[in-house]
């Protein structure tokens, strides 16, 4: 028999974060709470349905619908927020799901907090960063990705992107694999740091079996931002790690549209808002155009060549090129990513106080 795989959390109404202003609700049950949600305006589309800004007792609260037939991808999704330990301030914070019963047909909603400055790839669109915002964005990103594909077993703590401890809990999360990274699948949130949401293609790892927790279908997300051996269908679907790989690959193209924005000194004026290998293909690529640029021809996004008289966009440049290798083992992890962006941000605060 044994524990059913994954674990669960218990009791999700009682597992709001700190600081999301819903503790007050603490034993409120969810369903109580969508029923007093009102949709205020369309926010986003996506593969299912439409995303809409929502008002919870004068807060606001973004709201995933999706159709009844497609309750699976609803049911799969919440059932990946509801994966015990799943807290931490670089993943979308969710709050709820419920039906709507909406008389001749049923809504499907996932409740989540909201964020009013939408999506990287929208903020990317419309503003450029600074360095600092560049790293923060990057760091923040690499946070949610680490915590992700992380195990955590046992009490455990979450560093946020300043370094301070925010979260300590105790239980037993599984790594997750992500499967869609991209820009449009990460929200930029009020504190400029950015938070990882659309969990809908995500694949938990059962570690004591060391399987991916079930043959999942193995080659999705989105074309663009697909690794090269997902491209040329070699990824090994059994291996949790080649998701993981696949993850970092999809990430390091994420990192170069954020340095891609980013204007300093030695660049005080960017191009506008490109999508990664907008040179090569077409706005909605196949996976064939994809895998002669990605795979037969080797290109990457091109770097600028100023990124080499900052060094903060010489730190991005070795990130990038050392997340997107075509060979997935060399790629680096998450947390080494993250590990690189600290210690160059340490570097920086100790500058500044000497
Ligand atoms: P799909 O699975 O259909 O791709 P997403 O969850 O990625 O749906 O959401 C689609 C879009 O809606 C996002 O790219 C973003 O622009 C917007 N969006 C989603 N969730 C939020 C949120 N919590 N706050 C603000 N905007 C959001
Ligand atoms: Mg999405
Ligand atoms: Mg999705």
């Amino acid at each position: 028999k044994g524990a059913p795989f994954p674990p669960q959390q218990p009791d999700l109404s009682s597992s709001f974060g700190s600081g999301s202003g819903y503790n007050s609700e603490r034993r409120m049950n969810q369903r109580t709470i969508a029923r007093q949600i009102t949709l205020i305006e369309t926010i986003g589309k996506g593969r299912f349905g439409e995303v809409h800004r929502g008002s919870f007792r004068g807060d606001n609260v973004a709201v995933k619908i999706f159709a009844s037939h497609d309750e699976k991808s609803w049911s799969r999704e919440m059932d990946i927020y509801r994966t015990a330990l799943m807290r931490n301030e670089n993943i979308l914070g969710f709050i709820a799901a419920d039906n709507k019963d909406r008389g001749n047909w049923t809504e499907l909603w996932l409740i989540t907090e909201y964020h009013e400055l939408g999506s990287l790839y929208d903020f990317l669109s419309q503003n450029t960063l600074n360095n600092y915002d560049m790293l923060i964005f990057a760091l923040s990103i690499a946070n949610g990705l680490t915590f992700l594909h992380s195990e955590i077993r046992g009490t455990s703590g979450t560093l946020n992107a300043n370094g301070n401890n925010y979260h300590c809990t105790s239980g037993y999360k599984p790594a997750i694999a992500h499967r869609d990274v991209k820009s449009k699948n990460i929200l930029v949130k009020s504190n400029m740091e950015c938070c990882i949401n659309d969990l809908g293609l995500a694949v938990r790892h059962d570690s004591k079996n060391d399987e991916v927790e079930r043959p999942p279908d193995h080659r999705v997300g989105t074309k663009r931002y697909m690794a090269p051996e997902v491209l040329d269908d070699t990824l090994n679907p059994r291996s949790f790690d080649s998701y993981c790989k696949a993850d970092i690959y999809s990430f390091g193209l994420v990192l170069w549209e954020i340095a891609s924005r980013t204007v300093n000194a030695s660049a005080p004026i960017v191009d506008e808002y490109r999508q990664p290998y907008h040179e090569y293909v077409a706005p909605d690529p196949s996976v064939e155009e994809m895998r002669k640029v990605v795979v037969v021809d080797r290109c990457r996004p091109a770097i600028s060549r100023h990124w080499n008289n900052d060094e903060y966009l010489r730190l991005m440049e070795k990130l990038v090129q050392e997340c997107w290798y075509h060979d997935p083992g060399a790629r680096l992890t998450a947390l080494r990513v993250k590990k690189s962006l600290v210690a160059f941000r340490d570097s920086l605060n100790n500058e500044v106080k000497v």
